[in-house]
């Protein structure tokens, strides 16, 4: 039956509103990819000008007071599913911006410049002390925004629910406590058999093109689609998902340690992959965008680790991989290369780290930034306490800032309740994969002959399609029939690297 007229009204303009924000906001993807790839460095000042530019034009057209006059008239209407969940999540996005003054928004971006220059000067200088002022002001503001924004339980909520909605600090302090003592006491047992030179291989000479010309062809065989995406190199790897016809991924290339390049490009093609998948029937729709941040990751991790790092992948994989590195890896066994991608060790940087550490940095984080928001941290003692931190979970001190409390961008940029997400994104990429082979027969052994489509058409069905359509725990139990859970992560590391560390070590 058709809507009363009010109200096909009201639906019509707040999904041309929607498609015209959605269309600024792919703009200003565009800006932003330029920046980290091709702008030349005099450019700076003016593309932040751009941005921000862009930034106010989109606010002006999600806080528009009609927009508000449209959802309430279709929150009176009775409406089909699809359309109840568009009001939906556009409510949340109207809420979250009126709520946010415009005074608020505006010193957000100021100080968030600050502490970025600050950040990159403090990294130079080795001198925290350069940047604690402006992290203690980047945590108040982040305080003042969660407190407009509301809240039910803790303040951190309010922060976290942007990247994952539905999520909370309960919940994640329940989930993190659930995984630290197993990964901690896996650490130290596999850290306990002195295995740790066992990346050997990988360090040595490995021309940037021809790398670039394996993972070009790993990631077409994976499914990414060149001819609505690109490839280009960048500092620090990112995905930028313009419009499902345009995905445009990054990596790195390091000449003398081959890991970097393979796995970030694996990554991001999972990103792209996901942004390529989007339902062509929802573009320009808040609901057909990626659900979360957390589920985001899992799609990047399910590539990287779950086939990339995979022992099935690398046995139809590495004789290319050979073939293009003769002196370094010809003589090199499977087994060696496998051992070697997957060897465990504690480390200072996070986006280097290894499947069974990397959680526990995670943990680090999102314990350290919520006494930092309660006010149980002060800005100033924070090296400290990640040295303790990192002590007690990963038995390391770092010899630098650098290499500790100073490495990571985030927290700089004001993006407080981030971290998490990655963990959400490992363990959901887990539970994803084992309900895909569940589905798919004999998917392992289509992985070993290089054959994707069947997984990454699961995805897509799955949980690339579905956009927006449900909340990220839906999702999850709709793909695979159970909730997020920690069990099937914990038993996939025991069984992937105490049977790895005990062979290699017996043999
Ligand atoms: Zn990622």
């Amino acid at each position: 039956m058709p809507y009363p007229t009010k109200t096909a009204e009201a639906l019509t303009s707040l999904r041309r509103r929607f498609s015209q924000i959605a269309d600024l906001s792919q703009i200003g993807g565009l800006l932003s990819w330029d920046r980290h790839t091709y702008l030349p460095p005099a450019a700076g000042e003016s593309r932040g000008r751009q941005s921000a530019t862009l930034d106010t034009l989109s606010h002006e057209k999600l806080t528009d007071p009609r927009v508000g006059e449209w959802l309430e008239r279709l929150e009176d209407a009775e409406l089909q599913p699809e359309d109840a969940a568009l009001v939906r999540l556009c409510r949340r996005k109207y809420d979250r911006a009126v709520r946010l003054p415009a005074e608020l928004v505006e010193e957000m971006a100021d100080a968030r410049s600050q502490a970025q220059d600050a950040w990159l000067e403090a990294r130079r200088q080795n001198a925290f002390g350069l940047f604690a002022p402006h992290l203690a002001r980047m945590f108040e503001l982040c305080r003042e925004q969660a407190d407009r924004l509301g809240y039910e339980g803790h303040r951190y909520d309010a922060l976290h629910d942007e990247y994952e909605p539905g999520s909370s600090a309960a919940r994640i302090s329940r989930l993190f406590a659930e995984l630290r003592p197993p990964l901690v006491e896996l650490v130290h047992s596999l850290a306990a058999s002195g295995q740790d030179d066992r990346d050997a291989v990988l360090h040595g000479e490995f021309d940037e093109l021809r790398q670039e010309e394996f993972v070009r062809d790993e990631v077409t065989r994976f499914g990414f689609d060149f001819r609505r995406g690109r490839l280009d190199p960048t500092v620090h790897p990112f995905a930028q998902g313009i419009d499902r016809s345009d995905v445009r991924i990054t990596t790195r290339y390091r000449r003398d340690f081959l890991p970097t390049g393979l796995f970030a490009t694996f990554h991001e093609a999972g990103h792209g992959m996901y942004e390529q998948g989007l339902n062509p029937r929802l573009a320009r729709s808040p609901l057909g965008d990626a659900i979360s941040l957390g589920v985001h990751e899992s799609q990047s991790r399910m590539w990287e680790n779950l086939v990339g790092r995979s022992l099935r992948y690398w046995r139809g994989a590495y004789p290319r991989l050979q073939a293009l590195f003769p002196e370094s890896l010809g003589d090199v066994p499977l087994a060696d290369f496998y051992r070697a991608i997957n060897c465990v060790k504690p480390s200072y940087i996070r986006v280097e780290a290894d499947e069974v550490t990397y959680n526990l940095h995670v943990i680090a984080r999102f314990e350290l930034e919520l006494a930092l928001l309660d006010g149980d941290l002060e800005a100033a003692g924070l090296p400290e306490a990640w040295n303790s931190k990192y002590g007690e979970l990963l038995g390391i001190e770092s010899p630098d800032d650098v290499l500790g409390c100073l490495q990571d961008v985030h927290w700089s940029l004001g993006l407080i309740g981030y971290f998490p997400t990655y963990t959400l994104g490992n363990l959901m990429s887990v539970q994803l994969f084992e309900a895909a082979c569940q589905h798919i027969p004999r998917l392992e052994e289509k992985i070993e002959a290089g054959e994707h489509a069947p997984l990454l058409d699961w995805l897509k069905r799955n949980v690339h399609e579905r956009g927006s359509l449900h909340q990220p725990d839906e999702l999850l139990e709709l793909a695979t029939g159970s909730v997020l859970d920690a069990g099937p992560y914990l038993r996939y590391l025991g069984r992937k690297f105490q049977g790895l560390y005990q062979r290699v070590g017996s043999a």
